[in-house]
This record gives C-alpha cells, sequence and structure tokens, in this order.
C-alpha cells in the first residue's frame, strides 16, 4: 500500500485505497488524505447524513457533504482540531 504525507494530521501514512470521487475534490482526497484520516471523515460524514437526514442523491446533499469534506480535510475543521503554525 503506498504511503503518503497526509495534508490533514501531517503524518506519514497509508493513502486511501481508491479515489472516493470523480471529480477535483475526490482526486484531492486521494492525493493528500491518508486512510486514517478519510476513514474519520466517512464517520463524521454518516453523523451529518443522520443528523439532516440527507438524501445522497439529492445534489443539495451532495453539495452540502462535499463543502463539510473540504474543511474537514484541507481546512483543519471537524472534531480533534490541531493548533495550526
Ligand atoms: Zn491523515
Amino acid at each position: 500500500m503506498p504511503v503518503i504525507t497526509c495534508a490533514r494530521c501531517g503524518q506519514t501514512r497509508d493513502q486511501m485505497p481508491f479515489r472516493p470521487f470523480q471529480n477535483e475534490l475526490g482526486l484531492r482526497a486521494y492525493q493528500q488524505i491518508c486512510n486514517a484520516c478519510w476513514g474519520e471523515w466517512l464517520k463524521t460524514q454518516q453523523q451529518l447524513i443522520n443528523h439532516y437526514g440527507l438524501n445522497l442523491r439529492d445534489q443539495q446533499a451532495k453539495t452540502f457533504l462535499f463543502t463539510h469534506m473540504e474543511q474537514f480535510l484541507f481546512a483543519g475543521g471537524g472534531e480533534g482540531v490541531k493548533s495550526k503554525e
């Protein structure tokens, strides 16, 4: 399994096994986010889906999740926020 230096946690870890989405964000996540952080996002995403009752066939719901995903993965959002130098 190839390793990457993760943009979220800063550690060199296993890459996620496949590109999750066929869009620009999916490619960026695949290239820059480790499998452990991706797993954390999937848990957070499920909480958001449950909390807001999202329907994933709904384009607005997808847009909402992509926005949160980008923040979670690349902007230090979500739980476990680390101080940014
Ligand atoms: Zn990571």
